[in-house]
């Protein structure tokens, strides 16, 4: 439509003006960076403390006895 708003904030990650299609970020690529981050800083999970029992009801779906022969 119209050229990038100046006063529009800058890309978070890099610093450059921001796509308005990747807002707020300039990229996709920084987008995801910031993604990634956010992920890593929210989503620390201990592998040990995840509730097996969903897992193990996708396991049974699998048949082990399902053997060739
Ligand atoms: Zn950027």
């Amino acid at each position: 439509m119209t050229a990038p708003d100046p006063k529009a904030a800058p890309c978070p990650i890099c610093g450059q003006p921001a796509s308005p299609r990747y807002r707020p970020f300039c990229s996709r690529r920084c987008a995801d960076v910031d993604l990634g981050r956010w992920f890593s800083g929210q989503y620390r999970v201990p592998s040990t403390e995840i509730p097996s029992e969903t897992d193990e009801k996708y396991t049974r779906r699998v048949d082990p006895d399902d053997e060739v022969g």
